[in-house]
């Protein structure tokens, strides 16, 4: 089934203890397409530059990411640096280009209003909201936010949260979003605001996820070197979203693999600058790691 994602196409500057990767491919909805184009095609709405690299949109189309929703407009794309410190897990963004994505209006093509999953990257949660207006009868939605909307546009968010059934957001957004810092109480808080389920993830620590009465946890793949972090939550809630609407199947278990999937996605892209290692990676590399996850978390019954 058909997979839509709106967000950030950008082009990125990244400085990690391990280098620096000048003016390279990045994006929340980058990450996202590109890991969920593993799983089967994706439709992508979002706006880049005149400056915006044409290999890379070939390089899009021929992993099956549908360019119908990408506009090319004049002027410069979306430009983010962002600097990681010694404890990756902090970092500042040292600049913030919107450019083109100042006047972003998201205008789905005709034939992208009944796609089934729809997944609505980091964008002001009012363009996320715009987006969900022009789709008929989703069956799934899912959303990413950041610190920005929650302390700056929170009565959009707030309505936003009331149509979004699954949100995915990290530990720092789930604090700042309900008050609480322990991550249990954050979730329930969550919960109440309208999403049926929260992901919540904990970067190195893995995922926490809350449907219901239901809680379940995923550590992150242990590596031994992370090269570069940026863009692992969009990876994640590509391959799960990715997953879910290749097998269709939204049932407690199959909502579990795709976690696993997610975390998968999210363990390749750390391990290179941007998304390099996604370049070469394969649906076999992928499947071979899964299983490795099965293996790290199996226990039984003394
Ligand atoms: P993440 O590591 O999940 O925070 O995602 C990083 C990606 O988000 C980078 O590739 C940036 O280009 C992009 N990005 C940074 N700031 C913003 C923003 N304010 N709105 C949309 N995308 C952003």
């Amino acid at each position: 089934m058909s997979l839509l994602v709106v967000g950030s196409v950008a082009i990125d500057t990244l400085e990690t203890p391990r280098g620096r990767a000048p003016d390279v491919l990045g994006g929340a909805a980058t990450y996202f397409a590109v890991a969920a184009s593993f799983f089967g095609p994706v439709q992508l709405v979002a706006v880049v530059g005149e400056d915006f690299p044409r290999a890379e949109l070939d390089w899009f189309a021929r992993r099956g990411i549908d360019l119908a929703g990408v506009e090319v407009r004049p002027g410069r794309s979306l430009r983010w640096t962002g600097r990681y410190h010694e404890d990756m897990n902090v970092r500042d963004t040292l600049s913030f280009e919107a450019n083109v994505f100042e006047h972003f209006a998201p205008e789905l093509p005709a034939s992208y209003r009944t796609t089934p999953f729809v997944f609505l990257a980091n964008i002001a949660p009012a363009l996320q909201a715009r987006v969900l207006d022009q789709v008929r009868g989703p069956r799934l939605v899912g959303a990413d936010t950041m610190n920005l909307w929650i302390e700056t546009t929170r009565a959009d968010l707030d309505a936003l949260l009331r149509r979004v059934p699954l949100l995915m957001i990290n530990d720092e957004e789930a604090r700042l979003l309900s008050g609480e810092r322990n991550m249990v109480r954050a979730a329930r808080r969550i919960l109440a605001m309208g999403p049926a389920s929260v992901m919540i993830k904990r970067g190195e620590y893995g995922v926490l996820y809350f449907s219901g009465e239901s809680v379940f946890a995923v550590p992150a793949y242990p590596l031994e070197e992370v090269f570069d972090p940026t863009g692992a939550g969009d990876a994640f809630a590509g391959g799960v979203m990715g997953y879910l609407a290749s097998s269709g199947d939204l049932s407690p278990a199959g909502m579990r693999r795709a976690i696993v999937y997610g975390s998968v996605l999210a363990s390749f892209t750390v391990e290179a600058f941007s998304l390099e290692r996604l370049r070469s990676l394969t649906r076999e590399d992928i499947d071979r790691r899964y299983r490795q996850f099965i293996s790290l978390t199996a226990f039984d019954v003394p």
